[in-house]
This record gives C-alpha cells, sequence and structure tokens, in this order.
C-alpha cells in the first residue's frame, strides 16, 4: 500500500503526542509531518516557575528538530490556509497535502480586544511574557496586585488561581506579605468551574485563608494606567495587573470554515473527528459540548490535548494497518495546582461521566508537588 501522508498542524501538547505515537504505531508505514512556527516546543505548565524565577528558558524548552532523529518530520513555518476540498494545507507560500490532517493549532491571544490591556498588563501564557512578568515581580515592592481572568474560554482553568497563591506566596518569602495585596477577578461563577461548586468552594475558602480577595462574573472592559474597569461598571485599582488574555482561534482555521459559534472547531467529544473525513481535531483549537458537564464546554487544558491526541492517534494507525482497536476518549485528565511554598493540589477525573462529570480535589502536599516536578521532567525527556 502507498505511504500515506499524515499532517499535524502545530507542535504543542496535542501534536507532539500525537506524532510520537503515530511514528510509534505506524513506523514506514506513513509519513509522519508536524508543521509548526516556533523552533522549540516550550512547556507551559513550567511557566509559574519561571515566573517566579526558579527555571530558565533552556529547562522548559526542546528544539523541535529533535523529533527529525525519530523520523518524524518538522515544517517549521505558519499554516496560512487549509484547503479541506483538495486536502492540502498552505505553508510558507507552499502547499502540503495530506490524507489525514490533524488540528492541534492552540489557541492565539487577543489582547486588543480589551482597550489598553497590552500596554497595562502583564500574564505568563507563553514564554517570553512570563519572563516579563518575573522582572516586574521582583521590582514590585508593595502595593495591589490584580490578577484575573480577561474573558472566556481560556487555558488551564487552575493557573490564574495557581498564579495568584504563587505571588502571594513570593511576597511572603521575600518579607513584603503585609504590603502586598492579592485581588483576584474573574466572569467565572467560583473557581474552576467546570470541576463543579464543591471543588470551587473548597478553593474559593483556600484563597480566603490565604487573604486573597476574588471578584467573580466580572467581565473586564478595559486598562486604564492604575485600573481595571469591569462591564457591571465596578472597578479594581492596581499597582500591577496580571491578566489571562482573551483566547481566539487561529485565523487560518477561521478562513476554512471550521469553527461553530463558539469560536472553536466542534468535535465528535469521544473520537475527535470533524465534519470532514480524515480530519481530526485535539486539544484548545476544539469545543467539545459536555452535555451533563457543570459548564456547556470542556474546558481547555494539556491533559485534555494528550489523551485526545493519543485516541486520534491510535485510531488512524487502526484504519491505515487495517487491524487493532479503535479507541474513545472518556474525557478524563487530571492536573496540579501549586499553591506556594513547595506544595501543591491535585484534581482528577472525568468530565464525561454521567449524571455530572466524577471529579475529585486532593488537598495540597508536598507529594503532589513532587508529582508535579516529575511530570515536568517526564515532559521534557519523554518526547524528544
Ligand atoms: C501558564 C500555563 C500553565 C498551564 N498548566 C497546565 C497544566 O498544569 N496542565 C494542563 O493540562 N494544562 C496546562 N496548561 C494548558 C496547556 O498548556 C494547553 O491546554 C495545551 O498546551 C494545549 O495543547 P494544544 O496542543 O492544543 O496547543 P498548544 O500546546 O498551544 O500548541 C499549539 C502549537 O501550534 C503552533 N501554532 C499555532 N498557530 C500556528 C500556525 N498558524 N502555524 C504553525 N504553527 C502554529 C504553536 O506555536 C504551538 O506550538 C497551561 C497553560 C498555561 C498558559
Amino acid at each position: 500500500m502507498a505511504q500515506r501522508t499524515i499532517l499535524i498542524l502545530g507542535g504543542g501538547i496535542g501534536g507532539l503526542v500525537a506524532s510520537n505515537v503515530l511514528k510509534d504505531k505506524l513506523g514506514e508505514r506513513a509519513d509522519i509531518k508536524v508543521v509548526e512556527k516556533k523552533r522549540y516546543f516550550q512547556f507551559p505548565p513550567s511557566y509559574p516557575w519561571l515566573m517566579l524565577g526558579e527555571r530558565k528558558p533552556e529547562q522548559v524548552q526542546r528544539e523541535f528538530g529533535l523529533l527529525g532523529k525519530k523520523g518524524i518530520g518538522v515544517v517549521r513555518g505558519e499554516v496560512s490556509s487549509i484547503d479541506l476540498e483538495r486536502r492540502s494545507v498552505q505553508v510558507n507560500g507552499s502547499g502540503i497535502d495530506y490524507d489525514y490532517l490533524i488540528i492541534a493549532l492552540g489557541a492565539q491571544y487577543a489582547p486588543e480586544r480589551i482597550p489598553g490591556l497590552l500596554e497595562n498588563s502583564y500574564h505568563i501564557y507563553d514564554l517570553e511574557s512570563a519572563l516579563k512578568f518575573q522582572k516586574a515581580l521582583k521590582d514590585f515592592s508593595g502595593g495591589t496586585i490584580a490578577v484575573g481572568v480577561s474573558s472566556l474560554p481560556f487555558k488551564c482553568p487552575a493557573a490564574p488561581y495557581e498564579a495568584a497563591l504563587l505571588i502571594n506566596h513570593y511576597f511572603k518569602g521575600r518579607g513584603l506579605g503585609d504590603k502586598v495585596k492579592i485581588r483576584f477577578f474573574t466572569p467565572e461563577g467560583l473557581p474552576l468551574p467546570s470541576a463543579g461548586p464543591d471543588i470551587g468552594n473548597s478553593m474559593f475558602d483556600f484563597m480566603k485563608s490565604r487573604r486573597i480577595d476574588a471578584k467573580f462574573k466580572v467581565k473586564l472592559k478595559e486598562v486604564k494606567s492604575g485600573e481595571a474597569i469591569f462591564e457591571d461598571g465596578s472597578t479594581i485599582p492596581f499597582d500591577l495587573l496580571f491578566a489571562v488574555p482573551p483566547h481566539r482561534c487561529s485565523p487560518a482555521v477561521e478562513k476554512a470554515g471550521l469553527l461553530d459559534q463558539t469560536g472553536w472547531i466542534p468535535v465528535e467529544p469521544t473520537t475527535m473527528r470533524t465534519r470532514y473525513d480524515g480530519v481530526y481535531a485535539v486539544g484548545d483549537v476544539t469545543s467539545v459540548p459536555t452535555p451533563s458537564g457543570f459548564v456547556p464546554y470542556l474546558p481547555k487544558a494539556g491533559v485534555f490535548a494528550h489523551r485526545q491526541a493519543e485516541v486520534v492517534a491510535n485510531n488512524i494507525a487502526v484504519e491505515i494497518k487495517g487491524r487493532g482497536r479503535a479507541k474513545t476518549w472518556d474525557g478524563s485528565g487530571a492536573c496540579f495546582l501549586m499553591t506556594g511554598g513547595g506544595y501543591a493540589g491535585f484534581v482528577k477525573g472525568t468530565w464525561f461521566a454521567t449524571p455530572h462529570p466524577a471529579i475529585k480535589f486532593h488537598s495540597p502536599s508536598k507529594v503532589w508537588y513532587m508529582q508535579r516536578v516529575l511530570f515536568e521532567k517526564y515532559w521534557m525527556r519523554h518526547w524528544f
């Protein structure tokens, strides 16, 4: 049988897992190509450590070129358009044809959607921004730090809460605990809404125990120097602002007509199939409905991208080989939430369980923190 071409758009968490699993399962039977605009794979769960100055960039990134040693092709360039009828993708002005397509382009940021946000705020949603925020924290000697979420959806439901707790602990460690006040804000009704009200309330209590004020159900409308202004007219004055920027889908995906009303790619939740034959989407680029969930769509998280990519890669391999067992994904996942001082909590569960997602929160401990450190080591070594 002629060699099939499997094109994977994006080499982040979903694309990296999909390419590795496909190579393991198919060897030379398929030409596996990852299209990626960046030179390095960068591991976002390590950005909170970058923010605190506890990691250097070289510790949390790997060169994509290393995949070549495994026989995975890497095309360095920007996907500019996807032609689903002709089964071809435009990269750097040339067309690459495919038999199977896995779209794993993640989410992009659109700070320009909120006036004043870009000029007046920091975040840790990419490596360079995390480094800038590290410096801002280092130079900060007292006042109010507003930490929050500008709009929904955003990736990693735990990340902004984790950031608030870590920043709080960081200033205590510098002896500035009494001089720094953290004020949290978010459009969500409670922390981690997809995990349900019990976990949300525990998290809220935990924040209160750390003297972090939180304002829920507020959407950021505008930022002026020193003031965050919300749609309901309320404000938070700040000396330093950390705000998760608005997220949007890649323009190439939008132009291809793949999006639904959510602004993301709708997929069949257990197989990640799109409505186009042989075309799959995994990770943050998707909208995955959760009919029995606490929220209508699955949150965006690397652990989901990982599990979805494994299922998609397995099923494509089964189809190409004509043997093996097709798999489905059950919406399971887990994530750590660092709370400062070498402690982390752990959330684990199945988001598609009925009548409601079955999710458990394990209280912060040093053991979960150690697991978090091992999780980073696994990611930095296993896939390259
Ligand atoms: C601070 C922070 C902490 C986090 N912590 C956790 C955690 O502890 N656990 C967890 O599960 N998740 C965590 N996440 C979320 C997790 O990183 C994402 O959900 C995950 O990376 C999504 O994987 P993905 O493959 O869909 O997209 P990504 O990993 O974002 O990969 C998309 C890739 O596509 C590339 N790309 C985009 N557009 C183009 C284009 N046009 N052409 C070519 N290439 C393109 C990008 O460069 C990128 O490499 C965290 C995120 C952040 C920001």
